[in-house]
């Protein structure tokens, strides 16, 4: 027996063809059997999330204005759904309860979080699976984080009880009892402790795409998808804004040993991309992603012997610490050294902190680079084959676009390059093309 936790994105939900494509995934495989259902998304380009329809009219009760219109819209948005699934079901209790209490000043979370609910009792509905309310099972302890211990004890006793179950995604009860919700995309860390929980053999993400792509379609013109992904990789490309999964996905089940599997609910057959912990799972190729962003200054510091000098990098740290800015890489030579900073979080204090930084460390120069993007190019891969850095950075000069800064991460698998922002889009397009020439 393999038992699968089995959640779906906004778009698998949208509406009523949706959660057919949903239910007939499940009945598919009988070991689908524990459920996390996201809010109903959009059905089309400029139509609106129930979450964020949610949210608005969290936002209206508060100022009086539009609240019946969009609380209307919610109410048809279900209705219609459960409609053309031709359900006998109805929510009418449960949306006036959710309507008053709103209006009598509930929270945002309690709001946002009703759109996974009312969508967790449709498809309990229509599958025949017991509903199990998420505030039952997931608790939050004082300082926000998850309470391990008691909500994996409520998973432990919902196992000895019911061997299948729809549990709604995005939220779990606070410490004061309240209904909490995680941030936004995070049906998928529902899921992920639920597979945790049930001890899962695997824990499979239904999206609307048919996996971790490797690089972003916006950029590269669609991209192959990746088979085969180690936990690491994904968070380094996570991190450079590589978006599928929410972030804190991860950690509940990579503990567990568990792997995701990212699955498309509109094309059912494809593997997909697994997600897993071993480090040496195979790759035929010594690149798995490539992901990418704009928005970064460089801070580049120049002193003859600055390396011999005791205390000179903490010097220069000690200034963006004050201002409180964090940085994100720190490329070094024997007489130069820069800070890659994100240009937001500068303030337009840019100029007047790199002054500061200059006469804290006593450089010969000191220069403010703005306008770069960083392209993270990951591999694990790379740890074995050699002049993968080489085969980079012949691309990027063969598309005739000029290198500002490189750093090579500590593991070895993932190689940073900044280039002029105007170049980015080139420089992706030309990485991906030296690594992934036949698509
Ligand atoms: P869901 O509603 O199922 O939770 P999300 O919108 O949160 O889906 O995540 C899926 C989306 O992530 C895709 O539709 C795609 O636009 C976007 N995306 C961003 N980067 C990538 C990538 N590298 N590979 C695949 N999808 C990506
Ligand atoms: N419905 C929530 C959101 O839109 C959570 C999720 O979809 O994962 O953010
Ligand atoms: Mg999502």
């Amino acid at each position: 027996m393999s038992l699968k936790v089995v959640k779906f994105g906004g778009s698998s939900l949208a509406d009523a063809r949706q959660f057919e494509k949903v239910a007939a995934i499940i009945r598919s495989e009988d070991d689908r059997r524990y459920v996390v259902p996201s809010a109903p998304g959009k059905r089309y380009d400029n139509d609106t999330k129930v979450t964020d329809l949610l949210y608005s009219l969290h936002k209206a009760a508060e100022t009086g204005e539009g609240f019946e219109e969009i609380y209307a819209r919610i109410v048809k948005r279900y209705n219609t759904i459960i409609a053309d699934l031709g359900l006998s079901l109805d929510l009418g209790q449960e949306l006036s309860t959710i309507r008053e209490n709103i209006l009598n000043g509930a929270s945002r979370d309690y709001a946002a979080s009703r759109g996974e609910y009312l969508s967790g009792i449709v498809l309990s509905n229509l599958l025949g699976y017991p509903f199990v309310d998420a505030a039952d099972l997931i608790f939050f302890a004082e300082n926000g984080d998850i309470d391990e211990e008691r909500t994996y004890e409520a998973f432990y006793e919902l196992t000895k009880r019911l061997d299948r179950a729809v549990i709604p995604g995005f939220y779990g009860r606070a410490a004061d009892g309240s209904v909490k919700t995680f941030s936004r995309g995070g049906s998928d860390i529902t899921g992920a402790i639920v597979a945790r929980g049930v001890n899962a053999a695997i824990y499979e993400n239904w999206t609307d795409v048919s996996g971790f792509l490797v690089t972003n379609p916006r950029i590269v013109e669609r991209p192959r998808s990746i088979d085969v992904i180690t936990f690491r990789e994904l968070r380094e490309l996570a991190y450079m804004g590589a978006s599928v999964l929410h972030e804190d996905a991860v950690f509940p089940v990579k503990a567990a040993n568990i792997p995701i599997n990212i699955r498309n609910t509109n094309e059912p057959d494809h593997p997909g991309t697994l997600i897993v912990n071993n480090l040496r799972a195979a790759s035929s190729s010594p690149i798995t992603g490539i992901a990418g962003k704009r928005g970064f200054s460089i801070i580049h510091i120049e002193k003859d012997g600055m390396n011999k000098e005791v205390g000179f990098t903490r010097k220069a740290l000690s200034v963006l610490e004050q201002h409180n800015i964090s940085f994100e890489h720190l490329p070094s030579g024997i007489d130069t050294m820069g800070f890659i900073i994100q240009t937001d979080s500068l303030q337009g204090q840019g100029e007047a902190i790199t002054r500061e930084i200059g006469k804290a460390v006593n450089a010969d120069e000191i220069e403010l680079i703005s306008g770069l993007a960083l392209i993270a190019v990951v591999g694990r891969g790379m740890i074995r084959a050699k002049g993968t850095a080489a085969r980079i950075f012949n691309a990027i000069s063969r598309a005739n676009i000029n290198i500002r800064m490189i750093d090579q991460g500590s593991s070895e698998m993932n190689i940073i390059i900044g280039v002029d922002e105007y170049d980015f889009r080139s420089a992706v397009n030309a990485i991906y093309a030296e690594f992934f020439p036949q698509d």
